[in-house]
């Protein structure tokens, strides 16, 4: 059985999510930490969050993916952004403790300028900062288009960041389908070479999620706008053979397409129905 949810507002909490998600067909999802663009987070509610630990342990829900706001940049050129940045991912992995065992998502950066080798150097510092040996969430960095001056559109740099990790079993990839499109990994015309490539340059066994959409930008475009499933440039049947590939059909699929949740659950049962089970 596929994987699948799409990206939810916490505003009401994790059982919340939890029966919107069930409502539409997923048995899994996505939420921000905090406001997208930053700021306090809310206090979690540890009854809230156990209820809905017990709830997806009886509905069969894949890992939940937590992303990281918008506004943290772990490679910003100013002193105090990083350390925004540290302190909000130092926050939200402690926050991550309530629901044990999921996952946390965030965008290794933009350089603004520094270089890719200098973000790569930060990027890491970081991370060697926050992770620490007793935590059950692994994080994943998401691979990024490369518009402006992000870092983490190509696979050599994400494997770099991990290789200058030293608690890097703490580390894994999400796979942002638009994302690596627009990055110049042609999964449409040679899914099975860029998995090929995936696996050498990272290897599979790092790859824990997909950001499944589509894009609205041709091939190699770097300009990460995503689309509905099916209405741009990777189409359908791209899809297909995407959620269908035995390297990627058993990870959790998060839809982060240019929808409200009744047009999620129509894009969930789309997706459903290209499973062809074998
Ligand atoms: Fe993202
Ligand atoms: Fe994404
Ligand atoms: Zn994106």
């Amino acid at each position: 059985m596929l994987n699948i949810g799409c990206h939810l507002s916490n505003s009401k909490g994790y059982m919340n999510m939890c029966t919107v998600s069930a409502s539409i067909g997923g048995n899994t999802f996505q939420f921000f930490t905090r406001n997208p663009r930053g700021g306090a987070a809310k206090d979690i509610d540890p009854e809230d969050a156990s209820a809905a630990m017990t709830f997806m342990r009886d509905h069969a829900f894949a890992k939940i993916l937590a992303h990281a706001p918008y506004t943290l940049n772990p490679c910003a050129e100013r002193p105090e952004v990083r350390e925004f940045t540290l302190n909000t991912m130092r926050d939200d992995l402690k926050r991550m403790e309530y629901t044990p065992g999921n996952m946390y998502n965030f965008h290794p950066g933009s350089h603004v300028g520094q270089g890719i080798e200098k973000g790569i150097e930060l990027i890491s510092e970081m991370l060697n900062a926050i992770l620490e040996p007793s935590q059950s969430t692994t994080v994943l960095l998401e691979t990024m288009s490369g518009k402006g001056s992000e870092v983490g559109s190509r696979f050599e740099e994400i494997r770099e960041i991990i290789d200058r990790t030293e608690l890097n079993e703490k580390l894994g990839v999400c796979l942002d389908t638009c994302h690596v499109y627009d990055g110049g990994y042609d999964i449409v015309n040679d899914l099975e070479g860029v998995l090929e490539e995936f696996d050498r340059v990272i290897g599979l066994g790092r790859l824990k999620a997909i950001h499944i959409n589509d894009t609205k930008n041709p091939f190699s475009s770097h300009k990460d706008r995503h689309e509905k499933i099916g209405a741009g440039y990777i189409g359908i049947e791209a899809f297909g053979r995407i959620v269908n590939h035995t390297a990627l059909r058993d990870l959790p699929f998060y839809l982060e397409t240019p929808n409200e949740v009744e047009g999620y659950g129509e894009e969930i049962a789309l997706l459903r129905s290209l499973v062809t089970e074998n």
